[in-house]
């Protein structure tokens, strides 16, 4: 049950425990516009009533109106620029693109090493040990079926992989192992 989730929340190993998962930086912040520069612009509602709306030359944001009467010559005001603002927000999308992309990446190192020192450790002296306490508490029976001979050791939790307690580790036969793992890697 625990091999699903296993690379992901595996925390804190003591020893020769697995890796380390790296807590991730907090996201960097959206790209922020302060508005340095800004223009009054002609700006048709969605009512249909034009007004005079301050746009922010950076990211396209529409401000604030100011009264139409403020403004020396309204009908000259350049239109307001859709375009500016839309650029804005696609670069902002591409921003958090760039750090989801980031994210996977890291989690997928993560989960590699994760697995190379599983496979190390799986060869390893204290995991043979382990591994045959377990049989021999259960009788080389498999703790699945009750039926078979237990062949392998499955892990019910990674909690404590690399120092586990004999209690999270169950013996299984061929036929139920393959049950507990569908797919994917050859656990334990
Ligand atoms: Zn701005
Ligand atoms: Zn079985
Ligand atoms: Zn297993």
């Amino acid at each position: 049950m625990g091999d699903v989730i296993g690379p992901i929340r595996v925390p804190d190993p003591r020893g020769s425990g697995p890796p380390r998962l790296p807590s991730f930086p907090p996201p960097a912040p959206a790209p922020t516009c302060d508005h340095p520069r800004t223009e009054v612009r002609r700006f048709r509602q969605s009512n249909g009533v034009t007004v005079a709306r301050v746009q922010c030359l950076t990211c396209g944001a529409g401000i604030n109106n100011v009264r139409k009467d403020s403004v020396a010559d309204f009908d000259s005001l350049p239109a307001f620029d859709d375009a500016l603002r839309d650029a804005w927000r696609r670069k902002v999308e591409d921003h958090y693109r760039r750090l989801r992309d980031d994210h996977d990446r890291a989690v997928s190192d993560r989960d590699a090493e994760w697995w190379a020192w599983y496979d190390s450790y799986l060869a390893s002296a204290s995991w043979g040990a382990l591994r045959r306490a377990a049989l021999e508490r259960d009788g080389w029976l498999c703790q699945g079926c009750r039926r078979r001979r237990a062949t392998q050791v499955h892990h019910l939790t990674y909690r404590r992989v690399g120092d586990e307690m004999l209690f999270d580790l169950a013996s299984v036969c061929d036929a139920c192992h393959d049950r507990l793992h569908p797919r994917g890697h050859e656990g334990g």
